[in-house]
């Protein structure tokens, strides 16, 4: 029940565990054929996607080193350490950084960007996140992409802890770049770095003077495409792209609209137990990935995260950097259902009550079970 790594289904396991296959076999490319058309319905395009041996901070980076060159401006909405992130990511790489500092636990406001952007036309890149996994905010990336989408500055997304949870319609909503991992929403184990690439950000791409090697994704793209079945310039991690496939066949059979909706229940449900318990969120506009929740009076959460493991085995996360102490999160995607979120539930009700919280026993619970008994 962390925002991840996540749970990973026993399909998915057990095909990490066959044996590997050389990455230039007719079977393997066969496989990742099969990724490489599948994996566009959890991005919602139709674009090609780049498949890197990476976690999803080496996908951020390779998006900027791909997308910009040093001494270019890039736009950072930093409303969390993972928004802070590309920022730090884009000064490593010597790139000019003028952030939208958004507070924590809010969601940045359309006009604040279409604010940078008309203030800073040069700016190659605005980049944003969808799931702010460190507050538990969502930011409104449809209308982020329509105000950038007028502009000539590309729009980059980090969608690590979002994809395949929070709707995202990347063709539809026009963003330009959307990075993710396998971690979290595809049900898999940390490794891969994927990247959906918009017609602008292929033409912009071929322009930039930046040094790279690994990271190329014209490198990528040109064995994607050169031959009749896709092929990685690297050695693909080739187990991670069968789980990937796995993976994939249980998303599709799903439907990403009923996957959508199953974590939107989820989220629904947790909030509402945390509130009858009498606790706060701490995200505004929370995302359905995870929830994230004030600590109580005098209760340092982090001591709530160790009772949950210790005691009942159950992994939930506390917060981050300033967020420290403060705020105990609960992810509820991937491979997650009302059962995994009712015990979650029921077993923080037993840790409060441990730490003398005066909650009262089964209100939290109650509330989920309601929700869940009135859904379809
Ligand atoms: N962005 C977001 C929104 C995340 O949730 C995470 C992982 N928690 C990252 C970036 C970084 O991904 P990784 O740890 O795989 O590098």
């Amino acid at each position: 029940m962390a925002p991840g790594p996540t749970e990973i289904p026993p399909q998915v396991l057990s095909a990490g565990g066959e044996p590997i296959l050389h990455h230039r076999t007719p079977e393997f490319r066969a496989i990742f054929a099969d990724v490489c058309e599948k994996i566009k319905y959890a991005f919602q395009t139709t674009q090609p996607v780049l498949t890197l041996a990476a976690g999803g901070t080496g996908g951020m980076e390779a998006t900027i080193v791909n997308l910009s060159a040093p001494d270019e401006k890039i736009i950072v909405i930093s409303g969390g350490v993972f928004g802070e992130r590309w920022a730090k990511i884009a000064e490593a790489l010597e790139r000019k950084v003028v952030r939208i500092t958004v507070e924590y636990g809010k969601a940045v406001k359309p006009e604040e960007v279409r604010k940078a952007l008309s203030e800073n036309p040069d700016a190659v890149l605005l980049c944003g996140t969808l799931s702010e996994t460190s507050t538990g905010a969502l930011h409104p990336i449809e209308e982020i992409a329509a105000i950038t989408k007028a502009t000539n500055t590309l729009f980059a997304l980090d969608a690590i802890s979002g994809l395949v949870a929070c709707k995202l319609k990347m063709d539809e909503w026009g963003v330009d770049a959307v990075v993710s991992g396998t971690q979290k929403g595809l049900m898999m184990p940390p490794g891969l770095a994927l990247i959906a690439l918009s017609e602008r950000a292929l033409t912009a791409m071929k322009t930039k003077k930046s040094p790279k090697f690994y990271w190329s994704f014209e490198s990528a793209l040109k064995k994607l495409t050169e031959d009749k079945l896709p092929d990685t310039p690297w050695t693909p991690n080739v187990s991670l792209v069968r789980q990937l496939q796995v993976s994939l066949q249980l998303i599709h059979a799903e439907g990403i609209e009923n996957i959508w909706a199953r974590h939107e229940l989820l989220a629904h449900a947790t909030r509402e137990a945390m509130k009858a318990l009498g606790l706060t969120l701490f995200a505004e506009t929370p995302s359905v990935s995870v929830t994230s929740v004030h600590s109580p009076a005098g209760i340092n959460s982090g001591d709530i995260v160790k009772k949950m493991r210790s005691e009942w085995g159950i992994s939930i996360v506390g917060g981050q950097g300033t967020m420290e102490g403060k705020i105990f999160r609960i992810g509820h995607l991937g491979y997650c259902d009302r059962t995994d979120v009712l015990m979650t539930i029921a077993a923080l009700e037993c840790v409060l009550s441990g730490l003398n919280v005066p909650i009262t026993l089964g209100a939290g619970t109650k509330a989920a079970q309601e929700i869940f008994l009135n859904s379809k």
